[in-house]
């Protein structure tokens, strides 16, 4: 879909030259400069800075989770376009970026959603050096488990999607199973005994902070504007184009707004007069004390709603699927607690005297067919990058790199297009449902 945005970006090139990545960086990380600040104790730069909030921008994104972030970091380093504000309410990763268990993968089951996270992957795996920033992605293997004949149908179905779209992806045995992680009770007498598991040897997890701080440090080089505490408050409209938002903090007009912020996207576009189809639902997790490395995979059981990996600090960080019920409450329960123990211990009894620390939870922004809405809607220059649910802190890099792509161009990327807004109108779901609900 076109949304002829010719005209806004011959007005953003002709101000703004394209510079490579990270000109402007006020200090470069390396082994050296560790040294030095070690030596001289001299202080750390601020990553980012609070700049005015000025009364026009060429673009406002609005949240400054990942998707907000990377759109804003890949319109100034790939498009040249710098003169864009990333308004966000509380404070950068305050959202689902900043409280979600950092699985990333591409074993999904439609030949769009693979090739989509499949790309996202390869921007991550060369993201720590584009940001020079370290984001510790560690690609360390990812096990969804099968207890019963359907799972494990529907996980050779996705080995061999994943296969035809190139991701590396095959279903194992038990005993693979029990050699990748010894821990796990693969024995016949268990209570839900496991069949298989599709074993997904990119998937692995990344320090999600550190992935928000590394785009926002690098737009920021760039020139774009970081303001938190900066709520939109409303969206104005007119003649069918955006022309402004209105904020805490006072009115901006802008031709371009994007709408990055997850659990809260329906009330968002609201404001614009777009209606999406989408619940949010709150999400926990929570995380144990550390102990000695024992776990190299990420492991997933859908049939018993649990996940579990290590860091490399070495708290186990588990996760479920989401509560039962659409709320903007982010308050953890005990029934998650009390259940998601009781599963985890199903999958790995030995793990029983590890306390649990801490628990939490973010809200998630599900679609009817657990795939994402991006791209354009019927208000011109209102732009989606939202329906993220349990799985979108994955997707950060190429949806930013999407949206920041038909920003400048004009044209939406091929990558995205089976994800616009329209198909839920035309019938055109893509049905992530069996790779998407409980895997993160
Ligand atoms: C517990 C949990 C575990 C998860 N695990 C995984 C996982 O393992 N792997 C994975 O890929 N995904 C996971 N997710 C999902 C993932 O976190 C989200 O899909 C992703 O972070 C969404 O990123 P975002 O940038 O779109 O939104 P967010 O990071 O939520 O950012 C949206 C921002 O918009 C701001 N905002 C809202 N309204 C306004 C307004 N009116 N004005 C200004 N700002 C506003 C919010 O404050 C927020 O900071 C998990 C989520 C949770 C909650």
């Amino acid at each position: 879909m076109s949304w002829g945005a010719g005209s806004f970006l011959r007005k953003a090139h002709g101000r703004h030259a394209v510079r490579s990545p990270l000109q402007r960086s006020p200090s470069k990380y390396s082994a050296l400069e560790l040294v030095r600040h070690a030596v001289t104790r001299e202080e750390w730069p601020r990553i980012w800075s609070e700049r005015q909030l000025r009364p026009t921008y060429d673009v406002v994104v609005i949240g400054a989770g990942v998707h907000g972030l990377a759109t804003a970091y890949y319109l100034a380093a790939r498009h040249g376009i710098r003169d864009v504000a990333v308004l966000e309410r509380s404070y950068v990763g305050g959202g689902g970026s900043g409280r979600n268990t950092a699985i990333i993968r591409s074993n999904y089951l439609t030949p769009d959603g693979v090739r989509f996270y499949k790309h996202s992957v390869e921007l991550y795996r060369s993201l720590a050096r584009e940001l020079n920033f370290n984001v510790m992605f560690s690609q360390r293997g990812h096990l969804t488990l099968a207890h019963n004949d359907g799972s494990l149908r529907a996980m050779r179905w996705r080995a061999e999607v994943n296969k035809l779209e190139g991701v590396e992806s095959e279903v194992i045995s038990p005993a693979d199973i029990k050699e990748l992680a010894p821990l796990v009770d693969t024995s016949a007498s268990t209570r839900y005994p496991i069949l298989g598991a599709l074993y997904h040897p990119p998937g692995g997890i990344i320090r999600h902070d550190a992935v928000n701080w590394g785009y926002a440090r690098a737009a920021h080089a760039l020139g774009v504007e970081i303001h938190q505490e900066t709520e939109v408050i409303g969206i104005s409209v007119e003649c069918g184009r955006v022309q402004g938002v209105m904020t805490t903090r006072g009115q901006i007009s802008t031709p371009v707004v994007v709408n990055a912020t997850a659990g809260w996207a329906s009330l968002v576009a609201k404001m614009a007069g777009v209606r999406l189809p989408i619940m949010t639902h709150p999400l926990q997790a929570a995380v144990t004390e550390p102990v000695k490395m024992f776990l190299r995979t990420v492991i997933v059981s859908g049939s018993l709603h649990v996940y579990v990996s290590q860091t490399d600090r070495g708290e186990l960080v588990f996760g479920a699927s989401t509560d039962p019920f659409a709320s903007y409450s982010t308050r953890g329960s005990l029934e998650f607690t009390e259940e998601l123990a009781r599963h985890v211990l199903d999958l790995m009894p030995a793990i029983a005297p590890l306390r649990v620390l801490r628990q939490w939870a973010g809200l998630c922004d599900l679609t009817p067919d657990f795939s994402p809405i991006i791209g354009a809607t019927q208000v011109q220059g209102f732009l989606l990058d939202v329906g993220w649910g349990t799985y979108g802190f994955k997707a950060g890099p190429a949806a930013g790199e999407a949206i920041a792509e038909l920003i400048a161009n004009g044209n939406t990327p091929r990558l995205i297009a089976a994800f616009d807004l329209a198909r839920f109108a035309e019938g055109r779901l893509v049905n992530e449902r069996g790779a998407a609900a409980v895997g993160h």
